[in-house]
């Protein structure tokens, strides 16, 4: 039975695709390719010997949904179609409650007509907001503080009333800390549109020599070394993470787990291991606090080894030399074929 992965030409779907084609899993892109780039199916064809198929189209369409999800024989969906910056939530909110909550509920509605029953989703940590407490388990009180989050939020609750409908949705709701590196090969990776938001792909732009300088924002957080401190994860890890959950979604109606490693790592750390995995110089500067960022957060990993019996096995030491790989071997991205 084929498995439908919405957003599966972005940057965690299409690690996803290779981990579930090489688990000899079926799979269907169904992606309006609005943030990717078509050329990943070519490259997930050179890692793994299959093109997946792909079908154009929008998550808010129904009618698009339900023909792909029966011509194509789905059994389950990997929901990860989405927009993600937290900076054009809070520009153009409409546009995220649009895509990011109306888009799950076209595709649940697409699924119960359809008798398509389970639903993997790409939650985020950022749903739990400022933490009480360290590290973050699945039953922190949740206070998103973007409109992003909010969506995710919003969107979680939406799958969890699904779950408990006439129709009932067999859900697990994954919380993604920092997914970071990509496939060893160097073949797909995160190539984001102009100047990278997030602090792995701006590593990355500083380390090629396309960006003169990394901006720390903040270096007088109650940190170790007064940087921010995240819980990044290797994204073929994160990979398998949904994998895991596929193999369990079915066995209670709604499951939320976090994806992290468990280990917090500051800023400074972070480029620290960047400069030794790819011997390039990162010149850096201290900035100003980001507005919105918090300290510190990591995942307590403890849900995901009980349920999903997973855990990372990366370290921050792989994620940068795979990021390194990528950069370098793609340095104008999915546009270097
Ligand atoms: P990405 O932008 O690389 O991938 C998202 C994909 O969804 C893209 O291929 C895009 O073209 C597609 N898409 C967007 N809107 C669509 C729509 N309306 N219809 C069909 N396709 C659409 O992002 P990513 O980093 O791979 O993230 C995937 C998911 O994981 C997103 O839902 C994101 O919110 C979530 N997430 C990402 C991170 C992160 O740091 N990357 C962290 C937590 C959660
Ligand atoms: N960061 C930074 N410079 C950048 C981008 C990010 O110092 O150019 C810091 C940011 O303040 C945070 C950490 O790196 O402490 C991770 O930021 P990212 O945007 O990657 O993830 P998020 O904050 O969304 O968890």
């Amino acid at each position: 039975m084929t498995v439908m992965i919405t957003g599966g030409a972005g940057f965690i779907g299409s690690h996803i695709c290779v981990e579930l084609i090489q688990a000899g899993r079926k799979v269907v892109i169904f992606d309006n390719f609005c943030n990717s780039h078509p050329e990943v199916i070519n490259r997930i064809r050179r890692i793994t010997g299959t093109a997946p198929d792909a079908v154009r189209g929008d998550v808010r369409d129904v009618q698009a949904l339900i023909s792909a999800l029966s011509a194509h024989g789905c059994s389950s969906v990997i929901h990860l179609a989405g927009l993600k910056s937290v900076a054009d939530s809070v520009s153009n909110p409409a546009e995220y409650y649009d895509c990011n909550v109306v888009g799950t509920l076209r595709l649940s509605q697409a699924m119960q007509q359809t008798g398509v029953r389970n639903i993997v989703f790409s939650s985020s940590a950022t749903v739990y907001g400022e933490p009480d407490v360290l590290p973050l388990r699945e039953d922190h009180k949740l206070a998103p503080f973007s409109p992003y989050g909010r969506t995710k939020m919003l969107a979680e609750e939406l799958l969890g009333d699904m779950a408990h409908s006439q129709s009932p949705l067999n859900v697990a709701i994954l919380r993604y800390f920092n997914p970071v590196g990509c496939h060893e090969s160097g073949l797909i990776g995160e190539d984001p549109n102009g100047i990278p938001n997030n602090l792995m792909p701006h590593i990355s732009r500083v380390a090629i020599g396309q960006l003169p300088v990394l901006n720390i924002y903040g270096n007088d957080y109650p940190t170790s070394d007064g940087t921010g401190i995240r819980d990044y994860v290797h994204v073929v890890d994160l990979a398998a993470g949904h994998i895991a959950a596929l193999d369990c979604v079915d066995r209670q109606r709604v499951l939320k787990v976090n994806l992290g490693t468990g280990q917090g790592t500051s800023v400074l750390e972070l480029v620290d291991a960047y400069t030794r995995a790819s011997g390039k110089m990162i010149p850096i500067t201290f900035a100003p606090r980001r507005l919105g960022d918090i300290a510190s957060y990591y995942a307590s990993a403890e849900l995901a080894a009980d349920v999903l019996g997973w855990h990372a096995k990366r370290g921050i030491a792989e994620m940068c030399r795979d990021a390194w790989n990528w950069q370098r071997k793609n340095p104008n991205g999915y546009l270097d074929q």
